[in-house]
Formats: structure tokens, C-alpha cells, sequence
């Protein structure tokens, strides 16, 4: 039986990782070479090694996404390897535990890791768009998802910075699927609830009692649940959607 995207070239940023390492998996099994980007590069090559063992076809890149020369670069390494990008999942992100300002209001948070976080969820994501495009636009299209967040939809208590980037990825990928939309390029967002990742692992130690009574499903999700959901998007079974910002959430936001 073949995969959903047998054949393909797939690009995921943060793949070292959490939901990017799942999703990397997945393109995999459903048949696509995987271009494996992350800061870390020992991360990045841990998948890349797991997708191997399991007889897919993949490549390791290093990638800040803070910098513009080494996200062009990311991309060109990718289109070398494959020679094309069909799907890219731009999923790097951080968290305020990353930039110590974790529980802090709004007047409290130090302007550097307000620029922190904003710069890697926010501006990381358009650095990749940006390249990713110019590139599908050669080949004639391609599919683009971008890792929002619930908090890319509603708010939730000091969290200003993190709640604000992924806000922005929501407007963000809205705009790029209206301005490409004519050059067969669909781009969409996927907003993961509570997910069982590293990210995620000092804030349920913390508050997981008083976040869980608030999800419906009463649980946290799978990366790999999120992962489907970006498969699906990235093949041609979501052909006419575009710039949507899907919740996979548990039921966190329809209450
Ligand atoms: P994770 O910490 O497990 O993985 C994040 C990965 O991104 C890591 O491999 C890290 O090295 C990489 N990364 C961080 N900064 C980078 C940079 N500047 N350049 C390149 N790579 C970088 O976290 P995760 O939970 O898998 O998060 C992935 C995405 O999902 C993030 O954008 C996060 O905001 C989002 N998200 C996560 C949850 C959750 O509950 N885990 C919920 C909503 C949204």
C-alpha cells in the first residue's frame, strides 16, 4: 500500500524533537524523504536515524531559525538533497521556561526575552515561509504548515510574549495562503492543546491538575496526534483548504 505522500520532499524545522520528531516519523511512513532541521544538530540526526532504522530516506540540518542565512541555507540543502520541496512544517518553537520569564505579567517580562520569544516562533516562521516559497514558486507549488498554538487562539495568564507569537503565526499564515493562493502554494496552521512534549514537561509539574480539569478529553495529546493532522493538511486529500488555523486540542477551545 502506498503512502499519502509517496514520493515527496518533506522540510521539518524543530524535528529534532517533540511534535517536529513525530511529524518527521510520519512523513516518513507515509512515504516522503524528510529533511530533519533543528538548532541541535545531534537531535536532528537522532531522528534522522530512527527514520533510517525504519528504511525511510532522510537528512540532517542544522538550523537556527533566528538566522536568515542559515534558514536559506536550510532550505537550498533540502532542494539539494531532493531536488524540490513539496511540504515544510515550520514548527521551531520556544517556550517562556526557555527564556526564564515563565509566570510573568506583562509589565514584569525583560524586553530581551519578549524579543526571544517573538524572534523564534514569530519571525523564525516567516524567515522559513519567506524561503520556502521563493522556492515553490520555481517548481510551480508546494504546501506549507505552521505550528501555532491554542494560545495562537485565545489567551491564557503570563504567557504575553508566547501568546502574541503564536497570535501573529495565525495572522501570519492566513496572509501567506491569501497572497499565494494563485501559485498553487497552500499554507495552513496547526494549533496543538496540551501535548506530551519536553516543552511542556515544567508546566504540568506545576499547574497539570488545574489545566487538565479545563480540556474536555481530560488528557494531554500525543505528538503523533498532532503529527497526523499535518499530514493530512500537506496531502492532496486537503486539496481546497487553505488558511485555516485547525485546534487539535482535545476540546480545549470549544468551551
Ligand atoms: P520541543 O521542545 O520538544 O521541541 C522544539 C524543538 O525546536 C527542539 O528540538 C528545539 O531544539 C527546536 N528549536 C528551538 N528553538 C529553535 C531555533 N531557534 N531554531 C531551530 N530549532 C529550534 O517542543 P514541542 O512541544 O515539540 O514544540 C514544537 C512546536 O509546537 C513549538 O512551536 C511549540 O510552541 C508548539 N506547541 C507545543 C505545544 C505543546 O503542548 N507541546 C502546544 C502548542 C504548540
Amino acid at each position: 500500500m502506498s503512502g499519502l505522500l509517496e514520493g515527496k520532499s518533506a522540510l521539518v524545522t524543530g524535528g529534532g524533537s517533540g511534535i517536529g520528531r513525530a511529524t518527521a516519523l510520519a512523513f516518513a511512513r507515509e512515504g516522503a524523504w524528510v529533511a530533519v532541521a533543528d538548532q541541535t544538530i545531534e537531535a536532528a540526526q537522532k531522528t534522522v536515524a530512527e527514520i533510517e532504522a525504519r528504511d525511510g530516506k532522510a537528512v540532517a540540518i542544522a538550523c537556527d531559525v533566528t538566522d536568515d542565512d542559515a534558514v536559506k541555507a536550510m532550505v537550498a540543502a533540502a532542494v539539494d538533497a531532493f531536488g524540490g520541496l513539496d511540504c515544510a512544517f515550520n514548527n521551531a518553537g520556544i517556550s517562556p521556561f526557555n527564556v526564564n520569564a515563565h509566570g510573568q505579567k506583562i509589565g514584569d517580562i525583560a524586553p530581551e526575552a519578549w524579543a526571544r520569544i517573538i524572534d523564534v516562533n514569530l519571525t523564525g516562521v516567516w524567515r522559513c515561509l519567506r524561503h520556502e516559497v521563493a522556492q515553490m514558486r520555481t517548481q510551480g507549488g508546494g504546501v506549507i504548515v505552521n505550528t501555532a498554538s491554542i494560545l495562537g487562539l485565545v489567551g491564557s495568564p503570563t504567557s504575553s510574549a508566547y501568546v502574541a507569537s503564536k497570535h501573529g503565526v495565525v495572522g501570519l499564515t492566513k496572509t501567506a495562503a491569501v497572497d499565494h493562493a494563485e501559485e498553487n502554494i497552500r499554507v495552513n496552521a496547526v494549533c496543538p492543546g496540551y501535548i506530551e512534549t519536553p516543552m511542556t514537561e515544567e508546566t504540568m509539574r506545576r499547574r497539570g491538575g488545574r489545566i487538565m480539569a479545563r480540556v474536555p478529553m481530560q488528557r494531554m495529546g500525543k505528538p503523533e496526534e498532532i503529527a497526523e493532522a499535518v499530514i493530512w493538511l500537506c496531502s492532496e486529500r486537503a486539496s481546497f483548504v487553505t488558511g485555516v488555523a485547525w485546534a487539535v486540542d482535545g476540546g480545549y477551545t470549544a468551551i
